[in-house]
């Protein structure tokens, strides 16, 4: 492992970290140490990891970054779909969506909070309904970029938190007086479930994701179990095989958008690179070594992929695989010319999947107010900025 100035010490393994400290003679606890103040205190300084010798901090200061998300604008309300811009080293913009808890979509009841991440600045795949792909695909983010997407929600929420308790008030809003009216707790850890489905075709950064999710997954890291992280991609064949020889149980949720070829490929053209039958068959691949439940995700779309026969065909596929399916009406995006269908059609298209005996949800949208499709909020700052410019 090479590592220069520029490497971000979050792109690190434990083991290659261990490797690097043994290098310098230092003990292996010092690793220990090290991976509590970056994941537990999720620090953002060096300086204040007051118990590495100081020694050994120049030393680190000297040979990695560690570098924090800034936060450039954030939309939402408690307890509803918040959603994060950052800006990154090089000035990309990224989004992150922090979903409270919502039994529906990716597990089973909690007090889940699921964070969805970006993998890519922006998108190749072209997604004909989609505001990521709008202005291209820029850069794949590294390993510690999607890492801190975590990291830096959870500094977020801490200092929420704190800020609330400093002023009296509990985390309803509520006032407090007296002796509940407590410095910052410690911390603590606000994601158990990701989701990977925010900008970017996750499998086409397929190495630096894995490597995230190991970090993430990891008891010394972020602590996110593998079954409570699901991957999403929009149908790359190769990669969803290469998937399936992992030796974490990822789950992973297939944006199938069309349950037809002719219907997928006049949305989605990586349709006609990885047509239904050669995703079909990495599917069959997939669930032969894991037996696990795959997700269909669909966004409906007036007049396009909402007919009832498409409904029937989907319904055919989630049988085959089991599949749940999570229906979810389009979200508007400027500059596109799609329609979100009636409820009446959608909750029709849902009978017809719970007729067939498919286990499925259909979205009564959370964040339709606060440009929630993936990729909108960023070309929203993104034009803004340029008009201003
Ligand atoms: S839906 Fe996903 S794969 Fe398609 S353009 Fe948008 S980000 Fe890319």
């Amino acid at each position: 492992m090479l590592t220069d100035v520029t490497t971000d010490i979050k792109s690190l393994t434990r083991e290659e970290l261990a490797t690097v400290f043994n290098r310098w003679r230092q003990p292996a606890y010092r690793v220990a140490q090290l991976l509590q103040w970056l994941y537990l205190r999720r620090a953002t300084e060096w300086d204040a990891m007051t118990n590495l010798p100081k020694t050994l901090r120049d030393q680190l200061k000297g040979e990695f970054m560690l570098q924090p998300l800034e936060l450039v604008r954030k939309q939402g309300a408690r307890d509803t779909t918040q959603k994060f811009l950052w800006r990154l080293t090089d000035h990309s913009l990224i989004e992150s969506v922090l979903i409270p808890a919502n039994p529906a979509l990716y597990g089973e009841a909690s007090d889940r909070h699921t964070l969805c991440v970006s993998t890519q600045v922006g998108c190749a795949y072209g997604c004909k309904f989609c505001a990521s792909g709008l202005n291209g695909w820029k850069r794949n983010l590294m390993p510690h970029e999607i890492v801190e997407q975590v990291l830096a929600v959870e500094r977020w929420h801490q200092r929420e938190t704190g800020r609330e308790k400093s002023e009296g008030r509990n985390a309803d809003g509520a006032l407090v007086t007296g002796a509940a009216a407590a410095p910052a707790p410690p911390p603590v850890r606000l994601i158990n479930n990701l989701v990977i489905m925010g900008m970017g075709e996750p499998l086409a950064n397929y190495d630096n994701l894995l490597k995230a999710l190991h970090i993430l997954n990891a008891p010394w890291g972020g602590g996110i179990g593998a079954r409570k992280i699901t991957i999403s991609t929009s149908g790359l064949a190769p990669q969803i095989r290469k998937l399936a020889d992992e030796p974490e149980q990822f789950r992973l949720a297939v944006s199938l958008h069309g349950a037809t070829d002719e219907v997928r490929s006049r949305i989605m053209p990586v349709n006609r690179k990885y047509p239904l039958r050669e995703l079909t068959a990495a599917l069959e691949y997939y669930r032969s070594k894991r037996d696990r439940i795959l997700t269909f995700e669909y966004i409906l779309i007036a007049g396009v992929n909402d007919s009832l026969p498409q409904a029937r065909a989907l319904a055919t596929l989630a049988r085959r695989f089991q599949a749940k399916v999570n229906l979810i009406p389009y979200n508007q995006v400027e500059g596109l010319a799609w329609d979100r269908p009636s409820e009446a059609v959608c909750e029709e298209f849902l009978a017809v999947l719970e007729k067939q005996r498919v286990i499925a949800t259909l979205r009564r949208e959370k964040g339709h107010d606060i440009d929630a499709a993936c990729g909108q909020l960023r070309l929203k700052t993104e034009r803004e900025l340029a008009s201003t410019t």
